[in-house]
């Protein structure tokens, strides 16, 4: 009992670690954490990691251990190994149940905190179901703009906030604005002051909403805008990165001051490329040429998610230097990823047998982001 108890303040104080909650305290890693959430998301500055399992049979390829601290199991080449995150999601999870899990940080934008949700793994799997879902089971960015109205209403109604919206759409390393009155424009990312969410974007559209209907629309006038630009749809969105970007401004009560929250939610390109083209680098038998060739070859798709992983790799490692600067992606979610900051992010992974080689690599990728410390949160105001 003491030892579970020492665990539970641990963890809920930040010291631990999802995969250190798992490797030091096993016993009691199935114990519901939810009760420590709230706590959890004020006190601890790590990337949360959830994994959504797409409905359809893996035979016994991929075993899931669902719930808080849930695990992974991939037969792989032979091998069995457990992958521990802080959350995983069976196939038959509903749109409700992820959004549940969501809904605390997505609400800490409220208070003044920056919040990042982005969705990441092989393209097919589930990641715009997720964060969009279909009309008529919305996912996480329609539930959570509901939600974050319905909480402004209860505090005091939209005049005690001022909401703004922008939308940028990456492909290529080219950013795009998609709410700009006329055709996308191309903009580039800079450093410097502060602007649009913290991200420094100049010539960047941010309109200002004042209900949801009127947040709904210009959402869809962006999907609208990032559809006529692309020749092939299906094509185009599995490479390229949305963004969609809300400042939450409170203004200041009587007795204190105001807070500014930022809530990005990100639908990430599709990483199968990417991580064929960086395990190619590294197995034997392929030809430099061959390994040369492929790697600009995923870079120019998507140099974003190379470096994406390189920023997480850095800030695992805490090393001093993080090459936020390596690509528009990074530049973008720079203040995002930074202390302080909340991020979660929802690795989907297909349940095709063909596919485990792919799952394997997106979970490994998984572990590691959840190692990463991102610093103690901080609010704006
Ligand atoms: P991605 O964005 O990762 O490329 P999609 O979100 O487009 O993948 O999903 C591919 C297909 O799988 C879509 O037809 C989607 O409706 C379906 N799908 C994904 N996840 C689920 C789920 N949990 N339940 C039902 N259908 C799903």
């Amino acid at each position: 009992a003491l030892k579970e108890a020492q665990g539970q303040v641990c963890w809920a104080l930040g010291e631990l670690s999802a995969s250190q909650w798992a490797r030091r305290v096993p016993e009691i890693r199935k114990k519901p954490r939810r009760a420590y959430q709230g706590r959890l998301l004020e006190l601890r500055g790590n990337i949360r990691v959830l994994c959504r399992l797409k409905p359809g049979s893996s035979g016994n390829l991929l075993n899931v251990d669902p719930g808080p601290g849930g695990t992974v199991t991939a037969n792989y080449r032979g091998r069995q190994r457990q992958f521990h995150l802080d959350r995983v999601f069976p196939p038959d999870a509903t749109q409700e149940e992820v959004f549940r899990e969501l809904e605390p940080a997505v609400l800490s934008c409220l208070q003044g905190y920056s919040v990042c949700i982005f969705t990441y793994g092989q393209t097919g799997t589930g990641k715009t179901y997720s964060m969009e879902g279909p009309p008529e089971d919305p996912g996480i960015a329609p539930r959570a703009l509901q939600s974050l109205f319905r909480e402004m209403g209860a505090q005091g109604g939209p005049r005690q906030h001022r909401v703004t919206v922008s939308m940028i759409e990456i492909y290529n390393e080219t950013v795009r604005d998609l709410l700009a009155p006329g055709p996308p424009e191309r903009l580039t990312v800079r450093q410097g002051p502060e602007g649009c969410g913290g991200i420094h974007v100049p010539g960047l559209t941010c309109w200002d909403v004042s209900d949801l209907r009127a947040l709904h629309k210009m959402l869809n006038l962006g999907r609208r805008n990032r559809a006529t630009a692309a020749t092939h749809m299906n094509e185009h969105s599995s490479r390229s990165h949305a963004l969609v970007t809300l400042t939450l401004t409170t203004a200041p009560p009587p007795h204190g001051p105001g807070t500014a929250g930022t809530l990005h939610l990100v639908d990430l390109a599709g990483s199968e490329r990417v991580w064929k083209a960086v395990t190619t680098e590294s197995s034997v038998g392929v030809g430099a040429g061959a390994r040369g060739r492929r790697l600009r070859e995923a870079q120019t798709i998507n140099r974003s998610l190379l470096a994406l992983g390189g920023v997480m790799a850095a800030l695992r490692a805490r090393q001093p230097h993080v090459p936020f600067r390596d690509s528009q992606l990074t530049r973008l979610l720079q203040p995002a990823l930074g202390p302080g900051a909340t991020a979660v992010m929802l690795v989907q992974i297909s349940s095709r047998p063909e596919d485990v080689g792919e799952t394997v690599c997106s979970l490994k990728f998984a572990e590691r982001v959840s190692q990463v410390e991102l610093g103690p949160a901080r609010r704006h105001r």
